[in-house]
């Protein structure tokens, strides 16, 4: 077979990626008929696919590549750390440098008293270690059965077993018999859509309260945890009334429910602090971290975790772990991008620059006949397409409708942004500067005005 490059014609790459390649998170018929965008190289805020189109990508990846494309300091960390240790695990009483420094800095920079680790490989595997972790530490409390978890409808916290079943998404649900026993799921805080008459801030309060009618319907006995995003990503970027974050603090306070926040998109400063739960203002007893950790450049996640529940657990064994738990050259890409992210002060260009601009030149769009609302907190946003913007009413639930008319738009137009339902999402390198993101906003403008036209 010759060799498979960038260079080759994008047709045959398209045949070959089809014959072999099985995506995820991808409709496989729609895959068959136009074939897969290849894309071959990236730097700053943009990509470059094979036909040489310049993209601007408005979700950093998935989410991840808080520090922008091309930043070769990573690539040098990796080839250093390749050559000196390319891999050891940490399981049996061994460690190595990459870790330990990886997770005394994250201790650093955590919050309160989350000062240990446990590393994954995934945003996913740290919530299944979360699940079991959490388990565990009620068992060794002396409360076996304390097991179960309370979620939220249309969150996500992973694609494998344990942290789809987390997850509150109804089409995962609905294969793969998920969720699994013991998680159950509450409403999430979503005023525009779900919020009806109710002010944001009675809504917010409403939709906290569902957690402690939960916990008193299950028995306080029986409730080990609530997970939540700080605001849900994949969800559609949905951020919570401002009441409803510290009632939920409350109530897991009062009934002794461990909160385990998921920042896994809003860590490493996507909102602006280095953790969503700082802004606001959320003390949780572990966070699952992985994406901006290392900024996308290698796979990294893992389970920030307090220190009254790491003693519970320093007097056993967990029997728990991944071959690739603290993998030295993902730690080591990882403390990289850290001490870019710090030196480079890009929090500071979020906070001064990036954020203030975006919010303002994304609020602009509100005044699209499509939108019926445009938010944003740090560098993550969302529009919400209505056909109706005095009712919020939504468009027809059918796959193909508003949502996805104006992402292919958004395609159309070189800006990557994602749809969820009929809302409209943004996660852009959080190094943009003030002309891409008036770029990238003209851009989205443009693809709600072609989407207008073809929904009209
Ligand atoms: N948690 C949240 C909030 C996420 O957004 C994601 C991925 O998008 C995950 C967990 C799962 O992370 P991974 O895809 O690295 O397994």
């Amino acid at each position: 077979m010759q060799p498979i490059t960038n260079h080759m014609p994008t047709a045959e790459l398209r045949a070959l990626d089809a014959a072999h390649h099985m995506h995820p998170f991808t409709d496989a018929a729609a895959l068959e008929k136009k074939g897969a965008r290849v894309i071959t190289r990236a730097d700053g805020v943009r990509l470059w696919d094979s036909e040489g189109t310049e993209i601007l990508d408005g979700m950093a990846g998935l989410w991840c590549v808080n520090i922008g494309y091309g930043r070769t300091e990573l690539a040098d960390a990796a080839a250093r750390q390749m050559r000196e240790l390319p891999y050891y695990n940490t399981f049996f009483q061994t460690t190595h440098v990459p870790a330990i420094a990886l997770a005394a800095r994250i201790a650093e920079l955590a919050p309160g008293d989350l000062n240990h680790v446990f590393f994954a490989g995934s945003g996913s595997e740290a919530n299944d270690t979360n699940l079991r972790m959490v388990r565990h530490y009620w068992a060794v409390k002396g409360k076996p059965e304390k097991t179960v978890f309370i979620s939220r409808k249309n969150a996500y916290h992973g694609s494998s077993m344990g942290s789809a079943s987390l997850g509150g998404m109804q089409a995962m649900h609905s294969q793969g018999g998920l969720p699994l026993p013991g998680i159950v799921h509450i409403d999430q805080p979503y005023w525009y859509g779900e919020g009806g008459d109710m002010t944001p801030a009675e809504f917010g309060l409403a939709r906290a309260r569902q957690l402690e009618e939960k916990i008193l319907e299950l028995g306080e006995d029986r409730v080990a945890a609530f997970i939540a995003e700080p605001i849900q990503g994949a969800g559609g970027v949905i951020i919570p009334p401002e009441t409803y974050w510290p009632e939920i603090q409350r109530i897991c306070d009062k009934y002794e429910i461990l909160l385990v926040a998921d920042e896994v998109i809003c860590g490493f400063g996507r909102t602006g602090h280095w953790f969503g739960s700082q802004h606001f203002g959320i003390r949780p007893h572990i966070m699952t971290i992985a994406k901006g950790l290392s900024s996308g450049y290698q796979p990294i996640g893992g389970s920030v975790v307090c220190d009254e529940v790491a003693e519970t657990l320093s007097h056993g064994e967990f029997y728990h772990g991944y071959t690739y738990s603290g993998h030295p050259v993902a730690a080591a890409v990882a403390l990289e991008n850290l001490r870019i992210l710090e030196e480079e002060d890009i929090l500071g260009h979020v906070n001064r620059v990036a954020a203030p601009h975006l919010a303002e030149a994304w609020a602009s769009l509100a005044d699209h006949p499509l939108v019926g609302e445009a938010v944003s907190v740090g560098l993550l946003g969302a529009v919400a397409l209505t056909p109706d913007k005095a009712t919020r009413a939504k468009f027809a639930a059918e796959p193909g409708t508003a949502g996805f008319v104006t992402r292919e738009r958004c395609f159309a137009n070189n800006l990557v942004m994602r749809h969820v339902g009929d809302r409209m999402v943004i996660s852009p390198p959080l190094i943009i500067t003030p002309g891409d993101i008036d770029l990238l906003v003209a851009r989205a403008r443009t693809a709600l005005d072609e989407a207008h036209a073809i929904l009209r």
